[in-house]
């Protein structure tokens, strides 16, 4: 179980429709309108918790629902907001849409706490629609809708070094000798399946080094364990290639770093090109005698290339001082900002609903259907109904909006009058 990604739904809350009342005093036979407005429904906001560095409690809780506000009331009485959901998150979280697969947002860099989807606005009482000629207004706003986002969380770790390498080369000893980081460390493959981010202290600043465990043969075609880990190193900046220099399980170094970098630039061409160190460990388990010198295999290999090979004992400590100054010289060279992914959506934009309240009724001394209402005042404002066009605009505005089934439902007929705001229309389905 890989705890760097998961699966979550979100919703904000609804917010609360607006109240339909009228004002009853003694004497006053017809009070004013004094419909209350509906609350704000609540936000769902991401923040970054430094305390977090996986994902594993969202594979546990799936569902994060912002609360709904609650209706306006008479008097003029407003209903309360929902209470927002904050959802927090470890540093260098991005959240993409599920279905486009979209980047919504990346929970890294100044980016700490960030509102994903506002919660409905609060729909307005009846009070708020008296006019000189409609005194008693008996519709008010609803409230907004609801909006909900299935999410796909990837964490994608914030650090400066990348340490690769085939499993048991090393890394995790390293890791736990030059930072203040305590991984596990096993002799056997795929103990450590959270990258372990460590943070190596130096005069001249500290840098993050993490492990990304579990890169193996075949990694970027999505074999075995690879691309859940290939996600990690994305936005390291300086690559620390790890190898058994000692070959205490047989492999051979030379070819490991071929087959690794192969790896590299089959998932993305960008990291390939970083520049890399090789820490060639175990130099403590090497002995004269055991054949060709591995050290003096990979110098001559990889030097030429302009990678630098630094023999090192990461249990002893050997040799691990120049490495690290090395690596520092490195980062202190590469000048760009962190690597942000930036928004590809607005969750905002994509589901934005208009909520205006309008109502039909039937004006039995005219014989005729009256609809009004702001939605429809706003959308006859906008539209040109004596162009071809506006006017089947106007047709479909009237069945998206339930106009058509509210007068069907109401007993219109065929040729029966329809009133709209000193327009009238001719029934015909
Ligand atoms: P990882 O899988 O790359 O994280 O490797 P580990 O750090 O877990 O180490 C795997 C095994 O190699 C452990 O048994 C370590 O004790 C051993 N090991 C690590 N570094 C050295 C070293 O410098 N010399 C020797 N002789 N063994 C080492
Ligand atoms: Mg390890």
């Amino acid at each position: 179980m890989f705890a760097d990604r998961a699966k979550i739904y979100v919703r904000s809350g609804k917010g609360g429709d607006g109240h339909v009342s009228f004002r009853r005093e003694k004497y006053v036979p017809n009070g004013g309108p004094d419909g209350g407005d509906g609350g704000d429904g609540g936000s769902v906001i991401f923040e970054v918790d430094e305390g977090l560095n996986t994902l594993t409690d969202f594979r546990h809780i799936r569902k994060y629902c912002a609360k709904d506000g609650e209706p306006g009331n008479k008097r003029n009485c407003r209903g309360k907001n929902g209470t927002d959901i904050v959802i927090k998150v470890p540093e260098g979280t991005v959240l993409r849409e599920e279905e486009s697969g979209k980047i919504i947002a990346d929970m890294s860099g100044k980016n700490r706490r960030m509102v994903l989807l506002t919660g409905g606005r609060g729909g307005n009482g009846n009070q708020h629609y008296a006019t000189s000629t409609m005194q008693a207004p008996k519709y008010a706003q609803p409230g907004q809708p609801a909006k909900e986002l299935n999410l796909l969380m990837e964490l994608k770790c914030i650090a400066d070094v990348g340490l690769v390498g085939f499993p048991n080369v090393g890394k995790s000893t390293l890791l736990s000798r030059v930072t203040n980081a305590r991984p596990k460390i096993a002799n056997y493959h795929f103990t450590t399946l959270n990258p372990h981010l460590g943070v190596v202290d130096m005069d001249e600043g500290g840098f993050v080094i993490a492990d990304i465990p579990g890169l193996i043969e075949g990694a970027s075609d999505g074999v075995g364990l690879g691309h859940d880990f290939l996600r990690h190193i994305e936005r390291t900046r300086v690559i620390i290639h790890m190898v058994d220099a000692a070959g205490t399980e047989g492999r051979d170094p030379v070819e490991d770093i071929y087959a690794i970098n192969k790896e590299l630039a089959a998932y993305n061409e960008e990291i390939a090109k970083r520049p890399q160190v090789i820490g060639a460990n175990k130099i403590d388990a090497i002995y004269d005698g055991d054949g060709e010198d591995p050290i003096k295999r990979l110098k001559e290999e990889f030097e030429p290339q302009g990678i630098q090979v630094f023999p090192i004992s990461a249990v002893s400590g050997k040799g691990i001082k120049e490495l690290l100054y090395a690596v520092k010289e490195k980062l202190d060279a590469i000048h760009e900002p962190p690597i942000i992914f930036e928004p590809e959506m607005i969750p905002d934009e994509v589901l934005r609903v208009s909520n205006e309240p309008f109502e039909v009724t039937y004006d039995e001394k005219e014989d005729e259907y009256v609809v009004e209402g702001p939605r429809i005042e706003r959308m006859l404002g906008y539209t040109n109904l004596e162009s071809e066009k506006g006017f089947a605009f106007f047709q479909k505005f009237l069945k998206d909006n339930e106009i058509l089934d509210e007068l069907e439902r109401l007993g219109i007929k065929e040729g029966d009058t329809v009133r709209m705001y000193g327009l009238k229309f001719d029934y015909y389905k």
